[in-house]
């Protein structure tokens, strides 16, 4: 291939990714407005956009005064441009999702529980693929149009020429996911880890939202962090960075559904914290019908039960504990607390968290942190998934080629780095 002409292609591919992803953070802005933020020329901004609008990923959206001068056309990404697909692969059900470009959701969901406690790779595919046929054809969306299928799941998830799951708690071992769900439709498939999903969510637009450093933590039966540093996802080696849930609050403590002893999940993991509520109730069963209503159940309890506060204290101290950790290891901007159990745990907790955080942290970087709830629900995997086809479009510019899919994830108002302007 002429180096030349790839190289033109490339600029030009990486400055419509930085007007796109503009637009699509902080738009509807002018040209004029593109041009001051991204320090593109007029005419690259007027040519690019210009491409942008006739290939129908940007649309006008009304017009602003400009002091003196005429009126000035403001542009936006158009929602209605293509739509795409969050899953969320989760221990006990699957959760399929619908949306369009802008992320607002269509009523078309599937929620398919499993048989099993244990969900075996194929189950997951079938109840993947069931619910994609559900959510396209009850939108009327067809499938192969879609702009992708986003899918979040638990354990470590390794990109390359074949996406592997391992997912120790479920017995999954390098499973290659992506090509189980690709060969039963034509959707282009993105897998990542529930966590980085939801992080990247948090991160654009949610309580991560102007953050360049930040931990979001994911607390619902497992339990992970999306370690976002340089406004990017750190992801070490092989993709396995962020495996919070599993590194060790009390050495020879618990066993954790990994095999170790004394993990993090093991104390604050949903399951683990109703198994030490159990045995503070002396081995009588804990009411409700799944861990949700256990837990809202425990929470509940507390105002009145002192071995339910008392099991809820030391969640708190365990969760600030390990939340140090990550203070003291990353020096973020923001913890942003996450997940079913993160929220419920949280809302009533967050106080006794940051206290305890407090207490472990180093008191510099403590002091340069906030520790909030998250911002887009219990339940924003599906969501968060749905970001991944989004974010490959955006580092395209909208324009088709292979990038490797563990680019950077920008956050909400930041473009990926300006490249020069052809000649
Ligand atoms: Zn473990």
């Amino acid at each position: 291939m002429d180096g030349k002409r790839t190289t033109v292609r490339d600029m030009r591919r990486r400055n419509r990714s930085v007007l796109l992803s503009k637009l699509y953070f902080d738009g509807p802005l002018s040209r004029f407005e593109l041009g001051q933020a991204t320090g593109l020329s007029a005419a690259s901004v007027s040519n690019l956009t210009g491409e942008l609008v006739e290939e129908g990923l940007v649309v006008e959206a009304g017009s602003v005064d400009s002091d003196g001068g005429r009126p000035r056309i403001l542009l936006r990404v158009s929602p209605g441009y293509g739509h795409v697909v969050g899953v969320d692969v989760g221990e006990t059900r699957v959760r399929v999702e619908l949306f369009d470009l802008s992320m607002a959701a269509l009523p078309a969901k599937a929620d398919l529980p499993f048989d099993s406690p244990l969900p075996t790779p194929e189950q997951a595919v079938e109840h993947i693929l069931s619910g994609l046929a559900t959510v396209t054809a009850g939108a009327g969306v067809n499938p192969a149009a879609l702009l992708g299928v986003g899918i979040g799941v638990s354990g470590t998830v390794e990109q390359g020429a074949q996406v592997l799951v391992h997912a120790q708690t479920l017995g999954w071992d390098a499973v290659p996911l992506e090509a189980m769900v690709r060969a039963g439709t034509d959707a282009a498939i993105y897998v990542d880890n529930g966590a980085t999903v939801l992080g990247q969510a948090e991160m654009w637009f949610g309580a991560g939202r102007g953050a360049r450093h930040a931990v979001i933590v994911l607390v619902g039966s497992g339990v992970g962090a999306a370690v976002v540093t340089h406004g990017q996802s750190y992801r070490g080696a092989t993709s396995g960075a962020g495996e919070w849930g599993h590194t060790t609050i009390v050495h020879g403590g618990r066993r954790c559904r990994c095999g170790a002893q004394g993990h993090l999940e093991a104390y604050v993991g949903a399951g683990a914290v109703l198994d030490r509520y159990r045995a503070a109730r002396g081995g009588h069963p804990v009411p409700g019908l799944d861990e949700e209503s256990a837990l809202a159940a425990l929470i509940a309890a507390a105002d009145h039960s002192a071995p339910a506060a008392k099991v809820l204290d030391e969640t708190a101290d365990y969760l600030g504990t390990g939340i140090a950790d990550l203070i003291n290891l990353f020096n973020p901007e923001k913890i942003v607390l996450a997940g079913w159990a993160g929220l419920a745990l949280g809302a009533r907790l967050l106080p006794r968290i940051r206290q305890a955080a407090a207490a472990q942290a180093l008191r510099r970087p403590y002091a340069q942190t906030s520790i909030e709830l998250c911002e887009l629900g219990s339940d924003a995997v599906a969501y968060g998934a749905a970001t991944l086809p989004i974010a490959r479009l955006l580092r395209e510019g909208g324009m088709r080629a292979a990038a490797p899919l563990t680019a950077p994830v920008t956050r909400r108002g930041t473009v990926p780095p300006l490249a020069a302007e052809p000649a």
